[in-house]
């Protein structure tokens, strides 16, 4: 039986990569997906056409009832080895004055809580204190956790810091316990985000900004992940692996 694997927001982007690179490395993949169903069946359907196994559940990762029924209709694909927290929200360019609570509540809910609530849920059927095999997690951060996104998002760039920071704890914490937990903290990647934030060809405009002179590719990215996912990582825990360039 395959090793499942569940990747939140695997409908698009980074997440949609992942899904698919993860499934060509032998996962059977779960991904979730908040709107646009087309978007992650057109995902499966592409990862079952070259041979490998997927599916598709519709979850807000800030419900807590979304994400339970998630990852127990991944458990029915088989036994579940990993997670990649990848489902992320940007809100519009913003200084902080006009940043309200709603906004804030949202941005933390989806990008902090989503990824705790779902690594609980991870860490329970995977840990080995609770009869679990072990595993791996991988939380998709952002550099912008060390930029802090100064007239843009600072809320984003600090909701990514606490990722930074429960990569840290939560790795000590179930280390031994067979689990491993890393993040990456992607660069400016090529995705629908930025339109999320208002600009659309943001990755044009702070290219020049990126050492390596160009934005990244989700599937740049999903290299990476699927790398920490894997055992050729196996002696990396609460690593924070920058993807951007350089920058
Ligand atoms: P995207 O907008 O293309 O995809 C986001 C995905 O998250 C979609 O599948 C969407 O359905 C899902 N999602 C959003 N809200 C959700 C919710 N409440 N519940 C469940 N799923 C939800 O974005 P992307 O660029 O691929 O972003 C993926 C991750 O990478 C995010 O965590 C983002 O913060 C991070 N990131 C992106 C960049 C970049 O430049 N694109 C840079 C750094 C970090």
């Amino acid at each position: 039986m395959k090793p499942v694997l569940v990747v939140t927001g695997g409908s698009r982007g980074i997440g949609a990569a992942t899904a698919r690179l993860a499934a060509q490395s032998g996962y059977s993949v779960c991904l979730s997906y908040n709107s646009r169903p087309q978007a992650a069946e057109s995902v499966v359907d592409g990862i079952v056409a070259a041979g490998g196994d997927a599916l598709a559940v519709q979850a807000d990762v800030a419900v807590e009832g979304d994400v339970v029924r998630l990852f127990a209709l991944a458990s029915t694909l088989g036994p579940l080895r990993g997670l990649v927290n990848n489902a992320g929200i940007l809100e519009r360019q913003a200084r902080v004055e006009a940043m309200d609570v709603q906004r804030l509540t949202r941005v933390f809910a989806v990008n902090v809580i989503g990824t705790f609530v779902c690594a609980r849920e991870a860490v329970h059927r995977m840990s080995t204190r609770h009869g679990g095999a072990g595993g791996a997690i991988v939380n998709v951060s952002s550099a912008a956790s060390r930029l802090g996104s100064p007239g843009e998002y600072v809320d984003y760039a600090a909701s990514k810091g606490a990722v930074d920071s429960f990569t840290l704890g939560l790795a000590k914490e179930v280390a031994a316990e067979g689990i491993r937990v890393n993040a990456v903290r992607p660069g400016v990647i090529r995705t629908d985000i930025h339109a999320s934030g208002g600009e659309p060809g943001r990755v044009e405009r702070v290219k020049a900004a990126v050492p390596m002179l160009r934005g990244g590719e989700p599937e740049e990215v999903a290299q990476a992940i699927v790398w920490l996912l894997s055992d050729a990582a196996s002696y990396c825990t609460g690593s924070l692996l920058d993807v951007s360039g350089g920058r």
